[in-house]
């Protein structure tokens, strides 16, 4: 057999770029969009990114109002990022996940410091999704029960298991009115639509006892699952008691509380994560996005000493080939290291208040504005056709039977002013990049501003 020759091409053998158009068309053509029916998908080329921008296929630049799917918290090309990228590339592809490598240890350093308080065994993932299925996964061995109590207006990704524990009704494409084995769903926790018809504060924090309820009434319950924050369903804030309280009830009943913190993870709301704005250590924690500031894909499946100690004499059936791959780990290493220099998280507390200001101001404007709620860098505008009502101007069901939504014949305009931002349903999701400044944030909500006009004529 002759000798490999590992020589280095003289010249790229990358092929000759693509027009803009053919980029859009064979990615159309050949690729699946997602969470949409196929019939006019449109992608934008994005071609560059730098900061809080990007740049289509013809140089236009955007504001990106809403670090792509809140998840570019950093800011596109940080250079420590992209450094560490290369940097481990040269030094270690690839290691298989049963050797330790320098990388893991490295940033697992990190998160004990970073992460809440006793939450110090990790479980690397490549995405939030399979980071959620790793955390159902380890609540059922650990307890030795089934069921796990999700909410409404949840999602926590796309396969089988997290789809099933997704409580809108992204689910239902997938299996019609159904709710997957072992799931339970509680009412959200939402005050400005509460679906159990209380009032903040008299309530007494009713949707935490009806958990307790579920829990009293259902044999078998491993864990409750919450987004602490709800994210893509509209940026929901529970008050201020229910967090403790869940925790004492979970604790009281033998259940383990799992906190989604996937979008509500570093920094965004102004803490590294949303649980410590109420104190409240969670028995299973899974994170992803901000991780990384979305320079490569990495989830994390993080749980407590205790829970650890349990998989010492039991089997931890449960392991991908990809998972703590070190090129997702060393750019999180990174990513931590710049947030911390940058002083990124209380940036964005110290930030809230400017935009929790303007936009009351455009809610005070704009009829259409039902409710402006969040935390940090992770705000909601949700409409309203009727401020007595309540009545959003699209509903879930529209969005899955493909009816064309007011939100995203806003979030084009919004486009063509330059401004990127998350439409869903009949909210708009403004959470900028970490490193945004006050100019880029008056210049986002002008053009929200300009363009909700629509809506407001949309009110008849
Ligand atoms: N959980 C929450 C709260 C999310 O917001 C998301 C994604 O948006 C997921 C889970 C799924 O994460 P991924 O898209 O990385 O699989």
């Amino acid at each position: 057999m002759s000798p490999i020759d590992v020589v280095e091409p003289k010249s790229s053998n990358r092929s000759a770029p693509l027009t803009s158009q053919q980029v859009v068309d064979i990615t159309r053509q050949h690729n699946y969009g997602t969470w949409r029916f196929q019939k006019g998908w449109n992608p934008m080329h994005i071609m560059d990114a730098e900061g809080c921008y990007i740049v289509d296929g013809a140089g236009k630049r955007y504001l990106d109002f809403s670090s792509q799917l809140m998840c570019s918290n950093l800011g596109h090309k940080n250079q420590a990022v992209i450094d560490a990228i290369a940097r481990q590339a040269q030094e270690l592809s690839y290691a298989m996940p049963g050797y330790a490598t320098t990388a893991r240890a490295e940033l697992s350093q990190l998160l004990l410091e970073v992460l809440p308080k006793g939450i110090s065994k990790f479980f690397f993932t490549t995405s939030g999704t399979e980071a959620n299925e790793a955390a159902f996964k380890i609540a059922r061995m650990y307890t030795g029960k089934t069921k796990i109590i999700a909410r409404y207006r949840s999602y926590h990704g796309s396969t089988a298991g997290s789809i099933a524990a997704t409580g809108d009704p992204r689910r239902w494409a997938m299996e019609p009115g159904g709710k997957g084995p072992g799931i339970l769903f509680a009412p959200e926790v939402h005050c400005y639509k509460c679906p159990i018809k209380h009032t903040y504060p008299g309530c007494g924090i009713a949707c935490a006892d009806y958990i307790e309820h579920m829990i009293r009434n259902e044999s078998d319950v491993a864990a409750v699952l919450v987004e602490p924050i709800v994210g893509t369903n509209g940026v929901i804030v529970p008050p201020e008691e229910y967090m403790p309280k869940l925790r004492r009830i979970c604790d009281e009943y033998g259940v383990l509380l799992i906190a989604d913190e996937v979008m509500t993870g570093w920094g965004r709301t102004g803490e590294w994560f949303a649980m410590n704005h109420w104190g409240v250590v969670p028995d299973i924690l899974v994170t992803a996005k901000g991780i990384t500031s979305a320079y490569v894909p990495l989830g994390l499946c993080a749980t407590t000493e205790k829970i650890a100690d349990f998989f010492q004499d039991h089997y931890f059936a449960h392991g991908h080939t990809y998972e703590a791959h070190p090129l997702t780990l060393a750019p999180a290493v990174a990513t931590i290291h710049e947030m911390q220099r940058l002083g990124l998280v209380e940036r964005a507390r110290e930030l809230a208040p400017y935009v929790e200001d303007k936009l009351k101001e455009l809610k005070a404007k704009h009829p259409s504005i039902g409710d402006v709620r969040g935390k940090g860098l992770f705000w909601a505008v949700d409409l309203v056709k009727d401020r007595t009502t309540k009545e959003p101007f699209n509903t879930y069901s529209d969005k899955v039977s493909g009816k064309p939504l007011l939100v995203d014949q806003i979030a084009a305009k919004i486009l063509a002013d330059g401004v990127t931002i998350q439409a869903w349903v009949s909210h708009f999701v403004i959470a900028p990049p970490l490193i945004v400044t006050k100019e880029q944030i008056d210049f986002g909500i002008s053009v929200l501003d300009k363009h909700l006009a629509i809506a407001d004529a949309a009110l008849g």
